[in-house]
């Protein structure tokens, strides 16, 4: 089986810092690659770009930011739609647009359901994030974007496709949006930090009379009576409970500890709720 690239992205790492994204623009911008890629237009495409998304509600809020670029689809919509093998699948797993032969064939970037590809109006020409394929061809072992990140979001890696799918299993790395069943070639670790929510909030009890924070104190998250997950309250009595589906209903949440125990209960839509202050008696 032949090894073919891959890349992993943790989002977890990723401070926005946009090396990555001005690495990109300073290979391809004015740069033309024959067979690989025509120069990127100075303004208005963003081959690789950094998502934002903000969770949570006050005093428990959090950005997190995601790199996004073309994903190397084994089982690419772009290849479908174009026309005259304008869009090509190499051995090692890179997807690379012809820039000659995908002349005029627009409708390569309505196909990509990641909106990977960009319209080159000058040119009349699609195109995308090449994976830095002219580098690697030329030995190099990383992307720029690896290379150029101070925080090592990226593993630029080339296993066979077994030994990916055992490093997934391993590393918990999902691709983003599996249910397409493109079968991507970027992977994410901490993916959750984009797609799903979390529930926080901040127990405390009376000591002394006097109101305080309760470190250590369990807590437990139920939906109809079922345990779903558990935490413990930090120095500041605070908990955070991660990975919930969106829009997932009703939920149960009980804190305990030795000054007592408190209940509450909310329902999950799509933002992560901040359920105050719980008080143990
Ligand atoms: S992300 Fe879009 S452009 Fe890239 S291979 Fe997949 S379908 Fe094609
Ligand atoms: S260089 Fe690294 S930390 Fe900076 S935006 Fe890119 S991925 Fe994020």
């Amino acid at each position: 089986m032949a090894k073919k690239w891959n890349l992993i992205v943790d989002i977890e790492r990723c401070d926005n810092c946009r090396s990555c994204y001005i690495a990109v623009k300073d290979e391809h911008a004015g740069n033309d690659f024959p067979g690989y890629a025509a120069a990127q237009p100075a303004q208005g495409h963003h081959w690789l770009d950094i998502r934002r998304k903000e969770r949570g509600a006050y005093p428990l809020v959090e950005a997190n930011f995601q790199p996004v670029m073309c994903k190397h689809c084994d089982d690419a919509p772009c290849m479908k739609a174009a026309r005259d093998g304008a869009v090509q699948k190499r051995v090692d797993g890179i997807v690379i647009i012809d820039p000659v032969k995908a002349k005029g064939q627009k409708q390569i970037v309505d196909a990509c359901p990641y909106g990977a590809v960009w319209w080159n109006e000058e040119t009349q020409i699609p195109q995308h994030w090449i994976f830095d394929a002219h580098l690697l061809d030329s030995g190099w072992d990383k992307v720029r974007a690896e290379q150029a990140c101070p925080t090592n979001v990226f593993r630029t890696i080339r296993l066979e496709d077994a030994e990916m799918q055992r490093l997934a299993e391993q590393e918990g790395l999902e691709v983003e949006r599996p249910e397409l069943g493109t079968r991507p070639r970027v992977y994410y670790k901490n993916l959750h930090l984009m797609t799903q929510c979390f529930v926080g909030g901040t127990v405390v009890h009376r000591v002394g009379g006097v109101e305080e924070c309760a470190p250590g104190a369990h807590v437990v998250l139920r939906q109809a009576g079922r345990e779903v997950a558990r935490a413990t309250t930090d120095t500041f009595g605070e908990f955070k409970i991660d990975r919930l589906p969106p829009g997932s209903g009703r939920y149960e949440l009980e804190a305990s500890g030795p000054s007592g125990r408190a209940t509450t209960a909310f329902d999950l839509g799509t933002e992560s709720p901040y359920l105050g202050v719980l008080t143990l008696s």
